[in-house]
């Protein structure tokens, strides 16, 4: 059950004053749920200020700046409606200090309530931006306009929050201040050492610190109080991940000894010898099976590293010790290539394999039902269709998740909702980078395939201005005169980039006035059979450049293609060019990349091209990526799984994560059912960050 203390936080947002069934779409939008009825006043409350108005200038109204928000103090003299009958001209009301005269002036204005609002010979105060205008100044729709009586009612600094279209900042701020006050004394849950080393306040007094930031220095996200919450926030992920973790941990893992017999013949028969980091992840992976403990190890590699050998030869060890192995793919598609890929592979051991997705109908499916609850079955290859009810194991010992670029734990936890508790092992072609795998998985074991297979020469790779393109051109007729083969990549050039970018139409028709007939197209607007064709011209050597868009970027395998020339490349995420650059190099022959860019480069452009130069390192190349981007940018859109965090960010709190880390897994040492005080503490900061699910997996442990 939630603390009764949280209740007033975790009340409807539209229980706030003035959140009407309009304004609830846009604040759902606002707060990235789908409707209203998800949106908590709580989630308000996490809606942190980017900037701020500071109104604490007053200058006079003589000496106010052009442009720039002022405060003035002053008296009113008279009020000048618009003429009779022209009610398109302004409605002015002069006042004066000291210094001189400013005309307040409003567009369609009732007079009565300014009459009401600014009375002659009444002193005021204005707040707004003033604007000169042949020598006098004015001030536009004033921000605020209070009695000197009143200043109060006046902010001098107010927090600027991130809108949506339609929601007004003035609303917004309203109902945040009426949020606020919601706010209950929270116990303490950190540790009291760190507080005081980190000169942490009480969440209560961060919040509303949050919300009232005084100067810049306050919204700095190294701000004291945003810290905090980052780290309440960091704490609250790496305690709840620790809690699945320790829950699917006590289902005590089945050990399997692996003995050599199917692998040994596999191992034999491979037209390759495993690469060193494939044979280290082999390794990790079997020496957790043989222990007690469930394995629960992310492989990490890039594509065409080579982590289906890896799966299989672990998925035979299973079997080896008289057990099943299962693997999932993401799509159907992928689940058949794998089957096909791996019953060639695996013919040797004599294993009998089969494949189960939700095409599998009928009779075939009724009969691998009953081969796979016999035990005849031995290895599973199929989609998530694998965990439905109707699917029962004689002995699953292992499970390999195929997650491609996804990058998710729900099927995994899905998995043992069923009560299976197999050994995991999670495949992944996304290079992750550390401290996202952290925040996602938390202290979960890895291991990467850094070595590419064997064969595969290094890609040199060159960064050139498009000032340029003439020698790029010349080089090209002498390569492909050699009879080589090139890539141009053109990035995809939207219609306001039109006059800035070349298309990848045009600098087809300009390079195929140099080359003739040896240049071929394939963009993604062209029918899957015309790109077909042009591809197996290019891959027969019919076409020797091929003008391309990013269509390129995924399962194209043309290994005699040497050359890649990347034009805009400082338009392209640096993933992505590691990934078209890996479009080259597959061969023997030696292959070169270049990079034409247009300048002049911004510093971070220039820092982001030289790092395809220096490193062909995925995970590198990630982890640098996500330096100089930030991890928003770096996943992309939303995706499943992928940790989202309100406050805390990666790149700026990274140290924090590290100690919240450590923090979860010593809470865990001591008290694994967060029963002491500040276990209880605990359970009320996983509901206010709605890790509700991790304390069903602690009551139902
Ligand atoms: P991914 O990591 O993208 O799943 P794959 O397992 O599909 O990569 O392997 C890509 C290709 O490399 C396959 O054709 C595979 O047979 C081959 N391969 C795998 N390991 C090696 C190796 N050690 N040496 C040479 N080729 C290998
Ligand atoms: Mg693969």
């Amino acid at each position: 059950m939630r603390p009764a203390l949280l209740d007033p936080l975790f009340a409807p947002l539209n229980s706030l004053p003035g959140i009407g069934p309009k304004a609830g779409d846009l604040y759902a939008r606002l707060l990235g749920r789908e409707s209203i009825e998800d949106c908590r006043v709580i989630d308000l409350i996490f809606h942190a200020p980017h900037s701020l108005i500071d109104r604490r200038q007053q200058p006079g109204i003589a000496l106010s700046p052009q442009g720039s928000i002022v405060t003035i103090t002053g008296r009113v003299d008279r009020h000048q409606p618009p003429p009779p009958g022209r009610s398109n001209q302004p409605y002015r009301v002069f006042i004066h200090d000291d210094t001189g005269e400013l005309a307040l002036t409003f567009f369609r204005a009732k007079g009565n309530w300014l009459e009401k609002a600014l009375p002659v010979n009444e002193t005021v105060i204005v707040s707004g931006k003033v604007d000169w205008f042949n020598g006098r100044p004015s001030m536009v729709h004033p921000d605020y306009m209070v009695r000197a009586s009143e200043a109060e009612n006046l902010p001098l600094v107010e927090p600027v929050y991130p809108l949506t279209a339609g929601l007004s900042a003035r609303i917004l701020r309203k109902s945040i201040e009426a949020g606020l006050p919601r706010l209950p004394d929270f116990p303490e849950w950190l540790d009291e050492a760190l507080a005081r080393q980190q000169s942490f306040n009480s969440v209560r007094d961060c919040f509303l610190a949050l919300h009232d930031p005084r100067d810049a220095t306050d919204l700095d996200l190294q701000a004291p109080s945003r810290r905090r919450l980052a780290y309440d926030e960091f704490l609250a992920g790496q305690l709840s991940l620790a809690l699945v973790r320790q829950r699917l941990r006590k289902v005590a893992g089945i050990p399997v000894k692996a003995t050599g017999a199917l692998s040994g013949p596999v191992l034999a028969a491979l037209p390759f010898s495993l690469t060193g980091s494939q044979q280290a992840a082999i390794a990790d992976v079997l020496k957790d099976m043989a222990g007690t403990e469930r394995m629960l190890r992310l492989l990490q590699g890039d594509v065409g590293s080579g982590k289906t050998a890896v799966a299989l030869m672990t998925m035979l060890a299973a079997v080896e010790a008289g057990g099943q192995a299962v693997l999932m793919a993401p799509t159907e598609i992928l689940a058949r290539q794998h089957f096909a890929t791996l019953s060639k592979m695996a013919a040797p051991a004599g294993v009998n394999i089969d494949v189960l997705t939700g095409r599998t109908k009928g009779k075939e499916r009724e009969a691998i039902l009953d081969r796979i609850v016999s035990g005849e079955t031995q290895i599973v290859i199929g989609t998530h269709a694998l965990f439905q009810d109707t699917v029962v194991y004689s002995n699953l010992l292992m499970a390999v998740v195929d997650e491609q670029h996804r990058f998710g734990v729900h099927q995994r936890l899905r998995l043992t909702a069923k009560g299976i508790s197999p050994h995991m092992l999670v495949m992944t072609a996304t290079p992750i980078p550390r401290t996202l795998v952290l925040a996602a998985f938390g202290d979960m074991d890895v291991s990467k395939l850094t070595e590419k297979p064997a064969g595969r020469k290094p890609i040199q790779t060159v960064t050139v201005s498009n000032e340029r393109t003439g020698e790029i051109v010349d080089r090209l007729r002498t390569a492909l005169s050699e009879g080589k083969k090139a890539y141009w990549i053109c990035p995809l050039v939207e219609e306001s980039d039109v006059s800035e970018l070349m298309s990848v139409d045009e600098r087809f028709a300009i390079l195929s006035a140099e080359f003739g007939e040896a240049v071929g197209l394939v963009h993604g607007r062209m029918k899957g059979t015309e790109k077909d064709e042009v591809m197996l011209a290019f891959k027969k050597g019919e076409i020797r450049l091929l003008v391309a868009t990013t269509v390129v970027e995924v399962g194209v395998d043309v290994p005699d293609a040497t050359i890649m020339v990347i034009e805009h490349a400082e338009r392209f995420g640096l993933a992505q060019l590691h990934q078209l650059r890996g479009r080259v190099g597959r061969g023997s022959e030696a292959s070169t990349c270049i990079l034409l860019y247009k300048g002049p480069l911004s510093e971070n452009g220039r820092a982001r091209l030289s790092i395809l130069r220096e490193t062909e390192d995925g995970f590198l190349i990630a982890e640098e990526d996500l330096k100089l981007r930030g991890e928003g940018e770096l996943l992309g859109t939303r995706q499943s799984g992928t940790p989202g965090f309100r406050i805390a960010s990666l790149e700026a709190h990274g140290d924090l994560l590290e100690i919240a880390r450590k923090d979860a897994a010593y809470i865990i040492e001591r008290d694994p059912d967060l029963t002491s005080e500040r276990g209880e503490a605990l359970r009320t900061l996983l509901y206010l960050h709605r890790r509700d699910e991790a304390i069903r997996f602690l009551r139902a442990g």
